[in-house]
This record gives C-alpha cells, sequence and structure tokens, in this order.
C-alpha cells in the first residue's frame, strides 16, 4: 500500500524525422493518497498512457521526480518499483498457461540460486507424478497457493490450463487482472482496460475492477476515454489536456463545478451546452434579445460583473420542455435520438440560432421541425471568462469534498 507523487514531471519524447521534440507532460503536480480509485481522462494523445508507462518505469521522465510511498522511484528498474500494470492489449505471454501468465511476476520477482532454480524445475516436472515421487519446493508451493487464491478470486480455476489463445477476450483481460494482483504490488496502473470488451461485458468486469480494488485497497490509476467509467468507478478524477492537469475532484465536482470550458465539455455526456451571455444585473444574464434570471450561488459570483461578455453553460437537464412561456425560450428540434428511457433533442434556439441539447422524456412525439419551448432551471448556470475559466462560485459549493477511502 502507497501513496504516489508526481512531482513536477514533464516528459519530451525526441524528434522525429527533424520535426520539434514533443512535450507531452509540463510540470505535472499529482498527489494520489493510499488506496485511492483514480481515474486519467483527456483527449487521444493527451500523455495519459506516458504518465502511467513514467510510474512503471517503461520511460524516463525529462524532469522531475516520481514518488511511491517515501521512495522515489527513477533509477529503479520497472520490476523494482511494486507496480503492476495492466494493458488495453491484454499482452499476456502466448506461450504460458493462464497459470503461468498469473505466476510470472511472482517467479521472476526474487532471484534464485542456481540450487534453486533446478529443485523448482524438478518440482514443477514431477507435479503430476504420485506425491512420494514429487520433489518439493517451498518456494514454488507458496506461488502455487497465490495462483489458486488468484484464480479463486477472478473465478479463473476452470482455465488454469488453457493458453492465452484458448480465452475470449473477457478471460483474457481477466488473466491480465490477475497476473497484476497475484504480486500484492502498491500500485495498480490500468491503461483503458475494457476497451477490447463488448459493452455487456464491460459493465460486469468494471463492476469486478471496483469491487476487487475497494476489497484489496490499493492505490489505482485507471485510464478511461469512457464517461460511464469516469463517472463511476474513480474516487476521484484527473482531467488532463495538452500536457497540463485541469482539473482534479469527485466525479461529482468536475459535473457540477467544471474549473473551465475544458472540463464543462470534457465531461458529460452529450457534453455542456455553452451559450454567448452578457451580466446585465446582479442576478440576470441576457441571451440575445432576452433577459434570464439567475439563481443559485452563481448569482452572487455576478456582483461587480454588469456588462462583461460571459459563455454560459448550461446542462442538457438543466433546459427542459415547458408550455409556451414569456419566459421560456423558443427552439425548433433538429434532430432526436431515442434511448429507451429518454430521447436527446438537439434543438435550434430562436435567440441567435443557437444549438442546444436538451434530454425529454421518452414518450414526447417530437419530430424533427417541430416547434418546442424551453424552461431554463435558473440554478443551473455555470459562467466562464474571456478566457474559459470558471467564474468561482463562492465556498462551500466548490470546496473540495475528499472521498471516503
Ligand atoms: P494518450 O495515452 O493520452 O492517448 P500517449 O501518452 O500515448 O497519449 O501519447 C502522448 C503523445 O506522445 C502523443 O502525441 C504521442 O504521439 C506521443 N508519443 C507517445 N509515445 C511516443 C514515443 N515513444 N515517441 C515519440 N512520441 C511518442
Ligand atoms: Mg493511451
Amino acid at each position: 500500500m502507497a501513496e504516489v507523487r508526481f512531482q513536477q514531471v514533464s516528459k519530451s519524447y525526441p524528434p522525429r524525422r527533424g520535426g520539434e521534440p514533443v512535450e507531452v507532460l509540463r510540470n505535472l503536480n499529482l498527489h494520489i493518497p493510499d488506496g485511492e480509485f483514480l481515474v486519467l481522462v483527456g483527449p487521444s494523445g493527451c500523455g495519459k498512457s506516458t504518465l502511467l508507462r513514467l510510474l512503471a518505469g517503461l520511460e524516463e521522465p525529462s524532469g522531475g521526480e516520481i514518488l511511491v510511498g517515501e521512495r522515489p522511484v527513477s533509477g529503479l528498474r520497472p520490476a523494482q518499483r511494486d507496480v503492476a500494470m495492466v494493458f488495453q492489449s491484454y499482452a499476456l505471454y502466448p506461450h504460458l498457461s493462464v497459470a503461468g501468465n498469473i505466476g510470472f511476476g511472482l517467479r521472476r520477482s526474487r532471484p534464485r540460486t542456481a540450487l534453486q532454480l533446478v529443485q523448482d524445475n524438478l518440482h514443477q516436472a514431477s507435479r503430476r507424478l504420485p506425491r512420494p515421487l514429487r520433489v518439493p519446493s517451498a518456494r514454488e508451493e507458496r506461488i502455487e497457493r497465490r495462483i489458486a487464491e488468484v484464480a479463486t478470486t477472478l473465478e479463473l480455476e476452470p482455465l488454469l490450463r488453457r493458453l492465452p489463445k484458448e480465452l475470449s477476450g473477457g478471460q483474457k483481460q481477466r488473466v491480465a487482472l490477475g497476473r497484476a494482483i497475484a504480486r500484492q504490488p502498491a500500485v495498480f496502473l490500468m491503461d483503458e482496460p475494457l476497451s477490447n470488451l463488448d459493452a455487456k461485458l464491460r459493465a460486469g468486469t468494471r463492476a469486478q475492477i471496483v469491487e476487487l480494488q475497494r476489497r484489496l485497497g490499493t492505490t489505482t490509476l485507471y485510464v478511461t476515454h469512457d464517461q460511464v467509467e469516469a463517472m463511476t468507478m474513480g474516487h476521484r478524477i484527473a482531467v488532463l489536456n495538452a500536457g497540463r492537469l485541469q482539473q482534479l475532484g469527485t466525479p461529482m465536482q468536475l459535473y457540477r463545478w467544471p474549473a473551465n470550458l475544458f472540463v464543462a465539455q470534457f465531461i458529460g455526456s452529450p457534453p455542456m451546452n455553452l451559450l454567448p451571455v452578457e451580466v446585465i444585473g446582479p442576478a440576470q444574464l441576457q441571451l440575445g434579445g432576452r433577459r434570464l434570471p439567475l439563481e443559485g450561488p452563481m448569482a452572487e459570483a455576478l456582483a461587480g460583473r454588469t456588462g462583461h461578455r460571459l459563455t454560459g453553460g448550461l446542462r442538457p437537464e438543466h433546459l427542459r420542455l415547458a408550455p409556451a412561456a414569456n419566459r421560456n425560450l423558443r427552439a425548433t428540434v433538429r434532430h432526436g435520438e431515442a434511448l429507451g428511457n429518454e430521447q436527446l433533442l438537439t434543438c435550434q434556439l430562436e435567440e441567435g440560432d443557437h444549438l442546444v441539447q436538451v434530454r425529454a422524456a421518452p414518450d414526447e412525439q417530437l419530430a424533427a421541425g417541430s416547434t418546442i419551448h424551453l424552461a431554463v432551471d435558473p440554478d443551473g448556470w455555470r459562467l466562464f471568462d474571456a478566457g474559459g475559466e470558471a467564474l468561482a462560485p463562492p465556498r462551500p459549493a466548490a470546496e473540495a469534498v475528499l472521498p471516503e477511502l
């Protein structure tokens, strides 16, 4: 068990074919407390895999230091770092059985004398002989017990003798997980481990990983591009973009109080609707020719900003189908997606022709082209300045609520 610290970590890859060096991470500071499940998200190419590979020792940082517990890890080989990584591609050893794959790290972790090596080999070779003829090896017996424990945890017992090519994708991923947990490392690193699985299997394995992490209490860094995984699996989410940490917080903090436009657009599906607004009073925004009231913590953040042009953000659930009324916004339905439990409507506001996405009940009959009216939740507004930074809501709305580990 251990906390993890990235201290001022930078990473550039050398230039390819005479180009510029690729700067992937810039002075990254990140503290992951012992036992935390941290989900790492960001657009493709933003450096998520690089961050995990730096911690695993598969890449060298260009600057800064990474600590696992009290221990700086630069200068330690991957095997000495007490971390285990699970990849999207499983990366199983094709010539080893499931049992061999799970036990691989255990067998490799401690150096053996030549005598031990001979004894272990004889033990393995004699395993199928009647008991009195078997060559004992305390080390091998310990490893076999551990493999059996892991197999029980992940329901892999019936598969132990199979080769990876005889397994389905989901089974392979469970073996890869088994290999990671077998060594009882201080830190798990998982790089999009579920993205090759079909939707149903993904949901099941997601629950299994969360349950396993909570039970073992092992500090975990988990990379995903899946919104549901990001929102549901971790204690906290770190959003990375353009080499920098954009925001770090619980899933609900990021969803409710995104720190900037990037996070507002990245967390949540469909993303937050963005509209150009002007502050016209202490609790009023102007959208084109319409005045819209604002309530809640954001109303106070507007003090002294009359006349400012801002970007106003509304989650799809903060726009509701409503009767025709002066205070509501007229819009035309452009496109609808029936999802069974709800429908997602893309609508064009009459005011300024802006497109917004709205959630509606599944039984509303709303063909493309129909006119609707939308009520804006006055509590739902989030506001961003010209630089894309969120206007800070007054405390305690944005106060960090630390997750219970
Ligand atoms: P992510 O996992 O977030 O999609 P990566 O960490 O894999 O992103 O890559 C970040 C950036 O670094 C990308 O632009 C990628 O092309 C570049 N990159 C990754 N590995 C190497 C490498 N070995 N050499 C050069 N550039 C690399
Ligand atoms: Mg990646």
